[in-house]
């Protein structure tokens, strides 16, 4: 079937703002209005395929303000939509209104009861809550595959669900009760024992009206069919009649119908849950069959069986993963013809209940027609392959889609007898309208499939495929009694088939939910419920082609909750869809907001990026936004700034002791004599290039100096920021800084290492990759090939440095080396925790040791030889929850002290929830920025080790 026309994509010229609106919208909530060109365009984009460019971005500072904004909304009429992760699929978080960021001051989390109950704010993140839950045991039920990113009130908003959870675990099954705030600015906590009381006082005709629409549901037999049909499986289209089923008071109802009602019908202030247990023995398998057909006839003896999940992998995933840098040997063995697979896992609390589950499991699949025996394991690395083959195919697609093209992660669900014909029609429907690739994989326990298409929706005729496939799919799914939305919510994409799915009949109750909760369709409308048929064609979002990096972006926002930048200017995504954004006003020919754009990257983007490359660590398609940062300052650097630095990397001794001198004069100098002089510093050159001197800073450090030995095992290169700043106080007053504690425990350990000569003008090099300067930093490579090759002739001696970012620094300088032999290099906390702990006595422990690992140490891996220090020297070792990268980053922190200023609040504020013995880090510029942060002295942890172990 054609769809008659198609609407056009989104324009690139920013529409005008209503002076109006903003002032309205800053009187109720001051100072937390933004309304420039990269505020808006940077909120226009989620992890949908629509771009709807909004008038303002507010963010409310609790829930008093938002009722407040709500009231003012309702009395001018204008829309508002909130957005928390920003990670909905279905265009629900993107509006032409006001964006409420609701996930940057609402992140509160409460644990009740030891872990059987949580009380959460609605911007915390899944996994945020899972990890305060973990040391009881417990989780969250609902378990979406972007539990990185996604928050709970997105979680609740959309009623997602995952791989395990099911219809049973799944909000609108542990959703214990919730702080509601009506769109009147009426606020109902559904905990309180009055509440229905309190709902049919303050909002009458809303209360009548539920339990009208509740008691017309129930008296019409068809309606009660089609509802209990409709939530036998996962199903998250239009709103949850169910709740009118399950539920008699008006307030159980209401909360009820809130869930999944994707913020148009009440904002979500706290949601309290029933958490389910977390078991820790897993046994995962990869069951193979050699056609589709057998994989989904398998199901119903499989699903008996009891797994967790079972995983489906159509011919075409199987493929695909082969195609992945990781595939397993045996998944490269395959030869790929029709075959289908299920991933399939057990959990259960303890390892005999898993043995004994393990064993009926296998009893019955002994009987199905596999490819190969069937096998579960319960080894931790095998389970990750096994994983990666699931997990790593949206990654594999997305991230190898064409330039300009955008990615569209689709999510269907049918009774289960209907999947195998779905399946195959769906096949069909690729085939017949030209989408290669399109893989079929998805929760087959609960028929739910998702299957992703790559799309240049900027043009019209690729335009017409998309609407054209999307009525084709329409039908299939409704012909098999399925539902068009499983988990990722109606949104945009499918409001306009919510009638088709259920009837006109129902349709209608839903248009009066709405019309009751919220009669002047101020919250996110045109979401779930639209009479326009070709809604889900309009506003659709281009990719413009820019560069490599941005190019890949899916803009899926798993990297934002890790970026140490997120809550001052910019995240990782927004940094790459301004890009794009930039891109787009450039070829418009609007030079007016290209200029706009630029100027405000040049602080949002580029000055506070700490290019640390966490978003690397959280991105699926592995982009590495630190490095494109980094790209960019080097191209927009002035020659003359090149030239310095080229400079600086000759004379790198003198230029470390200079700022070693200078610390230390400023300490003893007079406080606002030094300020002064600073200041005019920053003005006259930029406070890019000039760091803030604070009177927090330490003095400097001591030179470094060669240390030579007769047979050392290991060369030494002392970190040049331990010369510019000087070491925290030690327990004896002494403060020897890491250097010289990592020479005391190797020689009390019996370690022989050497420092080489030339080790004042080493450097790892940090400073010129991170700002760019590629010709300084082939200088220094050369500086320190050569003052290693001398200590260490043909590479023979692995490499130590003491700090994190610098071990990382040396091991990407040393393996630059032309012609150089390869170089282990291996940072001091690894290299202690394997050769030199094992032969130290510790004498002093403490009680309580506090750490934070830093970017890089978690980056390189090194997170567990800190631990295994820490608990060597101290009964408690603390990572807080809220960890996560303090952006000092070198120079970054000196430049921009906002930034870890930002970065550290939340760890500093659980820090400062108790007391503990010793603070501890492996970096010493981390080091600095957390004593700032958190008041108390962070040191090196081989530091902490030196004082342990003294005789
Ligand atoms: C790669 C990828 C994989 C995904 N996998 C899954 C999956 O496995 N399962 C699944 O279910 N989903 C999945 N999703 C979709 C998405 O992550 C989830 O729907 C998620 O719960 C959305 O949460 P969020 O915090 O990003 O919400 P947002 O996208 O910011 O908002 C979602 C909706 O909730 C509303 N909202 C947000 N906060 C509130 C509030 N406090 N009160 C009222 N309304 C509110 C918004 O207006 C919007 O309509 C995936 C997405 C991506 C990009
Ligand atoms: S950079 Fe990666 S994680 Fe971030 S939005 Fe883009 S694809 Fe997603
Ligand atoms: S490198 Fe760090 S600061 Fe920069 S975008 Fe990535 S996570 Fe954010």
């Amino acid at each position: 079937m054609t769809t008659p026309h198609v609407l056009s994509t989104a324009t690139s010229t920013l529409p005008p703002v209503d002076p109006g609106l903003l002032a309205a919208l800053e009187a109720l909530v001051p100072g937390g209005v933004r309304a420039r060109a990269s505020d808006r365009l940077a909120y226009a984009h989620d992890a949908s395929h629509y771009l709807l460019t909004p008038q303002a971005v507010v963010t409310p500072r609790d829930a008093g303000q938002l009722a407040a904004l709500l009231r003012g909304s309702a009395e001018s009429g204008y829309p508002l939509s909130f957005r928390s992760g920003g990670t909905s699929l279905s265009g629900q978080a993107s509006t032409a209104g006001v964006v409420v960021d609701t996930r940057r001051n609402f992140r509160r989390i409460e644990v009740l009861d030891d872990g059987a109950r949580v009380r959460v704010q609605p911007g915390a993140t899944v996994r945020q809550v899972n990890t305060r839950l973990a040391r009881y045991g417990r989780k969250l039920g609902p378990d979406p595959a972007s539990e990185a990113a996604c928050t709970i009130g997105g979680v609740v908003a959309n009623n997602s669900s995952g791989m395990s959870c099911g219809i049973t675990a799944n909000t609108y099954r542990t959703l214990e009760s919730a702080v509601l705030v009506l769109a009147t600015g009426t606020v109902i906590d559904t905990a309180d024992h009055d509440a229905d009381d309190r709902l049919r006082l303050l909002e009458p005709e809303l209360y009548a009206g539920l339990a009208r629409l509740r008691d017309r549901i129930r008296t019409d037999p068809r309606s009660v069919q089609i509802i209990t049909e409709q939530y036998s499986i996962k199903n998250t289209m239009g709103y949850g009649l169910n709740s009118f089923l399950d539920h008699h008071r008006p307030v159980d109802i209401l909360v009820h119908l809130v869930i999944g009602s994707e913020g148009t019908l009440a904002f979500v202030a706290e949601a309290t849950f029933r958490t389910v247990p977390v078991h820790s023995a897993v046994a995962t398998g990869l069951l193979i069959f050699d056609r589709l057909s057998a994989a989904t006839a398998a199901l119903p003896v499989l699903v008996d069986s009891a797994p967790v999940s079972i995983e489906l992998l159509d011919a075409t995933s199987l493929r695909v993963a082969q195609r992945d840098p990781q595939a397993t040997a045996d998944l490269l063995g395959l030869t790929v013809r029709q075959q289908a697979a299920l991933l399939i896992e057990y959990a259960e609390p303890d390892a005999d209940a898993l043995a004994d589950r393990v064993d009926g499991a296998l009893t019955t699949m002994a009987d199905l027609p596999l490819t190969g025996a069937a096998e579960l394991s319960t080894d931790a690395a095998r389970r990750a392959d096994l994983w990666h083959i699931r997990k790593g195919l949206f990654a594999t697609i997305a991230g190898n889609r064409a330039p300009g093209t955008t990615a569209l992660l689709e999510d269907i669900a049918v009774p289960l007898p209907s999947l195998l014909a779905t399946c195959e029609q769906l096949t069909d429907l690729f085939d017949r309208h030209g989408y290669d690739d399109s893989v079929i994989f998805g929760h087959a326990r609960d028929g739910n499939i998702h299957f992703m298409l790559s799309e240049e929706l900027g043009d019209d005729d690729h335009l017409q495929r998309y609407a054209d496939f999307t009525e084709d799919l329409v039908t299939l799914v409704l012909e098999q009694r399925g539902t068009l939305k499983a988990e990722h919510g109606t949104g945009r994409i499918m409001a306009p088939f919510v009638r088709r799915q259920f009837g006109d009949e129902l349709y209608q109750v839903m248009v009066e939910i709405k019309r009751l909760c919220d009669p002047q369709s101020i919250l996110n409308p045109g979401i779930l419920i639209n009479d326009d048929p070709n809604a889900h064609l309009a506003h659709l979002k281009s990719s413009p082609e820019v560069e490599q990096e941005v190019d890949r972006c899916v803009e899926c926002g798993y990297c934002e909750p890790v970026c140490p930048s997120r809550d001052l200017t910019t995240t990782p995504r927004q940094r790459i869809v301004l890009r794009r954004e930039l891109a787009r006003a450039e070829a418009a020919g609007d030079h007016e907001l290209a200029a706009e754009l630029r100027r405000e990257y040049e602080y949002d983007g580029l000055d506070t990026c700490a290019a640390d490359g966490m978003c690397a660590t959280a991105c699926p398609v592995l982009i590495d936004t630190g490095r494109l940062v980094k790209r960019l300052r080097a191209e927009q650097a002035p020659a003359a700034e090149r030239t310095a630095w080229r400079a600086a990397a000759t004379g790198w001794g003198a230029g470390s002791r200079a700022g070693s001198l200078a610390l230390t004069v400023a300490r003893h100098a007079p406080t606002a004599a030094v300020t002064k002089i600073n200041r005019l510093g920053r003005a006259l050159l930029g406070p890019d290039t000039v760091p803030l001197w604070q009177p927090d800073l330490p003095g400097g450090g001591r030179a470094r100096r060669p240390y030579p030995t007769r047979d050392p095992e290991a060369v030494y290169l002392p970190a040049c920021i331990q010369t510019v700043f000087g070491p925290e106080r030690g327990i004896a007053g002494d403060g020897i800084g890491v250097s010289e504690a990592l020479l005391i425990l190797c020689a009390r350990a019996g370690v022989e290492i050497i420092v080489p000569d030339g080790i004042g003008g080493v450097c790892c090099g940090t400073p010129w990759k991170s700002k760019g300067f590629l010709a300084g930093h082939a200088a220094m490579r050369d500086r320190v090939a050569a003052v290693v090759a001398a200590a260490s002739p043909g590479g023979r001696l692995p490499v130590i440095s003491d700090a994190a970012s610098c071990s990382e620094g040396f091991r990407a300088l040393l393996g630059e080396a032309d012609g150089a032999e390869p170089v282990e290099v291996l940072d001091a906390v690894d290299y202690v925790a394997e050769r030199v702990l094992p032969r130290l006595t510790v004498r002093r422990r403490l009680g309580s040791l506090a750490l934070h690992p830093t970017c890089s140490s978690t980056q390189s891996g090194g997170n567990p030889a800190l631990l295994t220090i820490g608990r060597a020297i101290a009964d408690e070792v603390v990572v807080p929850d809220a960890w996560g990268c303090c952006g000092f980053a070198g120079d970054r922190g000196l430049l921009h002290p906002e930034l870890t200023a930002s970065a550290t609040k939340a760890e500093a504020a659980e820090i400062g929830r108790r007391h503990f013995d010793a603070y501890a880090s492996v970096n010493r510029t981390c080091e600095i920025g957390l004593s700032r942060a958190t008041g108390h002295p962070y040191r090196h942890i081989l530091e902490l080790l030196d004082e342990a172990t003294r005789p």
